[in-house]
């Protein structure tokens, strides 16, 4: 009678000495990833650095599409686009794995130096869905480009080396904070009060704003931009510190930009390590799923189909058929179950951490608003795939019925008329400076991975 019911195991109690030491392995290699990439445009750099490694070449319309080549595509430093050629035509269909790369952050304005009693600050904008008190009185690094008058892009990084200066927002003091205490949570920390300390030394002659004026006279002399560069960059507020193991234990990695880095790095060594495929394996690193998926680098874009009908095109091959024969995992995090927060969940179908890859037939919010609600058949065909393969994986949902939800890149590919289902890993403190991921899960999310690449028909 036993079989009749469906049980979980936690993940260590599945798990040889060899897959506990390739676990470790695996997520040292993949901190560095979160290290390297902060932003997209470094996650791009860094992923294409590592794909070089691994023998891809950048693509171009000479490259002969046969199985077993291997290249990248990339949309304007911001997203990638990586494929790996298998044995059947791509009108056959492909496999696609895809994961975004930009993460919540605090976006620079195009005007954002001012003095204020003597101190310099930068004004912000936040990106993505963050929890503004989260992101006070954390130290801060500044990453971008600014793009001068002539044309030149200047890169930016200051703060992740410990031996750069870092930057702050302050927070309010808890001897005076009587008023803020009283107000919601929503209202207490505001957009525009999301202003970053730069600095309070006065450059020696002028009258007035003469902190300012010497956070120019610093930043020209280090760059050669002036104020009105500002107006054409892209600088943006991460945190500073690095990717650590969390626990007595090491189970866990906390770091900033998990969401959604940890599919990512899944989805770009799966592809690396696939040898040649018997369907083409894709991986879509993908930018502004924060912000809807919108924008030329979104995966609402149409760069993904003009890369995809290039190389359909190479082999006489329609780009119709081949979407209407793919499958694509849309990998992403989900809410892990936190026992500090029992009530946002439910207990049944919440994902939990060391459980594996979850799976996520739908997301959304309202009555499933906003999913592709993958089709039984689908589901079915992933857990097929999952089993022989010795994936571990758990059915989920975001939190209980009404209480908020999400979304995914997932319906921009279900629109494409291709079969796809969301399937990532479980995390705390999404969305937070610093997200928490157990490292077992992030090393079967990349399994997933490969077993979508080796195995879905
Ligand atoms: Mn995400
Ligand atoms: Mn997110």
């Amino acid at each position: 009678m036993e079989a009749l019911l469906y049980k979980q195991k936690n993940l260590w109690d599945t798990l040889s000495d060899t897959e506990k030491a390739e676990i470790t392995a695996y997520c040292e290699d993949y901190k560095v990833f979160l290290d390297r990439g902060k932003t997209e445009r470094a996650c791009v750099r860094y992923a294409i650095e590592l794909a070089e490694r691994a023998g891809f070449q950048e693509y171009n319309t000479n490259i002969d599409i046969k199985p077993g080549t291997k290249f990248y595509v990339n949309n304007r430093g911001m997203a990638l686009y990586l494929a790996v050629i298998g044995k059947e035509p791509l009108s056959a269909g492909v496999n696609i794995a895809a994961a975004h790369i930009d993460s919540p952050k605090l976006d620079l304005k195009p005007l954002p130096l001012y003095e204020d009693s003597e101190l310099a600050y930068f004004k912000t904008h936040y990106y993505g869905g963050l929890r503004k008190h989260q992101w006070v009185a954390i130290p801060l690094s500044l990453h971008g480009v600014v793009v001068t008058r002539d044309g030149e892009t200047i890169e930016i990084a200051i703060g992740d080396d410990p031996a750069d200066p870092c930057f702050t927002i302050t927070d309010l003091l808890p001897h005076l904070s009587k008023d803020q205490n009283k107000k919601a949570l929503s209202e207490s920390f505001t957009g525009e009060g999301l202003n970053v300390l730069i600095g309070g030394e006065p450059i020696a002659d002028g009258d007035k704003d003469r902190i300012k004026l010497n956070i120019l006279r610093i930043l020209q002399e280090r760059y050669g931009i002036t104020e009105e560069d500002f107006l054409s960059a892209e600088l943006t507020f991460v945190p500073s510190y690095p990717a650590r193991d969390v626990g007595l234990d090491r189970n866990f990695i906390g770091a900033y930009g998990q969401d959604d880095r940890a599919c990512a790095y899944a989805a770009l060594r799966a592809l690396f390590e696939v040898g040649t495929p018997e369907k083409t394996a894709i991986v879509v690193l993908a930018d502004k799923e924060e912000t809807g998926s919108d924008g030329v680098s979104g995966m609402q874009s149409q760069a993904f189909e003009h890369f995809m009908e290039d190389i359909c095109a190479a082999q006489d091959g329609k780009l119709t058929h081949c979407f209407a024969n793919s499958f694509c995992l849309s990998m992403d995090i989900t809410n892990g179950f936190d026992p500090n927060y029992p009530e946002v969940s439910e207990k049944r179908n919440n994902a939990k951490l060391n459980y594996g890859v979850s799976v996520l037939k739908y997301t959304g919010a309202r009555g499933k608003g906003g999913t592709s609600d993958a089709s039984a058949e689908t589901v079915g065909k992933l857990r097929r795939v999952f089993d022989k393969a010795g994936v571990t994986w758990q059915m989920a949902e975001l939190g209980k019925v009404d209480q908020g939800g999400g979304g995914t890149v997932a319906m921009h590919m279900a629109r494409r008329n291709i079969d796809t289902i969301d399937a990532g890993l479980p995390l705390l403190s999404t969305h937070a400076p610093f997200e928490i991921a157990a490292k077992a899960d992030c090393y079967m999310t990349y399994q997933a991975a490969l077993a979508v690449f080796r195995g879905m028909e």
